[in-house]
């Protein structure tokens, strides 16, 4: 399938991302950690975006744009995509119009995991994230299974994101205002749009509205 995860900082689209992947037969791009790979390397992309990254400010779109370009070429990327973090922008929603034109691709769905902006804090704040793999976890909600700290899936050392504090947030969540709300207004009037209300639920509850909404059968 190729579809878009959209949804304010902090409310699941990567974890719900990861969680349908394979039966979405679809591959989870997104473009944060694209760009936080891309910091690690000191690739010029990654120089520039740095600063505004550890601020919680978007990264122009120029630069995003390409990010993804290059992603959606790669060979595991062919058959299908849920784009996690990306277009943020009206200006991104129209260069992937155009870029998937060219690739003779198609968006299937839009899905909104919407959840509301009193409980963001609380997740993104208590938000982990593996410095190996990149797997996110909570320190409530979902902490790992295995050992304090450390990953699941690699046991690689869990950090907290430098944009995850609340005075980053706040700014994140400006930016999500006033650039990406608008991109689910474009995605609702082409008819692609499908609301996840996850409010307050839990991870499993939600896969399960999202698998829902994306007609792929419970698990
Ligand atoms: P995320 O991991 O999706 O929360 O993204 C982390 C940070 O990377 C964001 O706060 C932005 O600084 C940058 N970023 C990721 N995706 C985009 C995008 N589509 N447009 C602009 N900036 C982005």
């Amino acid at each position: 399938m190729r579809l878009i995860f959209m949804g304010p900082p902090g409310g699941g689209k990567g974890t719900q991302a990861k969680l349908v992947s394979k039966d979405a037969k679809a591959v989870q791009v997104s473009t944060g950690d694209e760009l936080r790979a891309a910091v690690k390397e000191g690739t010029p992309a990654g120089k520039k975006a740095q600063g505004l990254m550890g601020q919680g400010k978007l990264v122009p779109d120029e630069i995003v744009n390409e990010v993804l370009k290059d992603r959606l070429q790669k060979p595991d990327a062919k058959e299908g995509w849920i784009l996690d973090g990306y277009p943020r922008t009206l200006g991104q929603a129209q260069t992937l119009d155009a870029l998937l034109g060219d690739m003779k691709q198609k968006i299937e769905k839009v899905a909104l995991i919407d959840v509301p902006f009193s409980v963001i804090e609380e997740r993104v704040l208590g938000r982990r994230t593996c410095k190996g793999c990149q797997a996110s976890y909570h320190v409530k909600f979902n902490p790992p299974k295995r050992a304090d700290g450390k990953c699941d899936e690699c046991g690689g050392e869990l950090f907290q994101r430098p944009d995850d504090s609340a005075e980053k947030l706040k700014t994140r969540l400006e930016a999500y205002k006033k650039d990406t709300v608008p991109v689910i207004d474009y995605y609702k009037k082409k008819g692609l749009l499908t609301t996840v209300d996850a409010g307050t639920r839990g991870v499993v509850d939600v896969e399960s509205l999202v698998r829902g909404a994306l007609g792929l059968g419970n698990k």
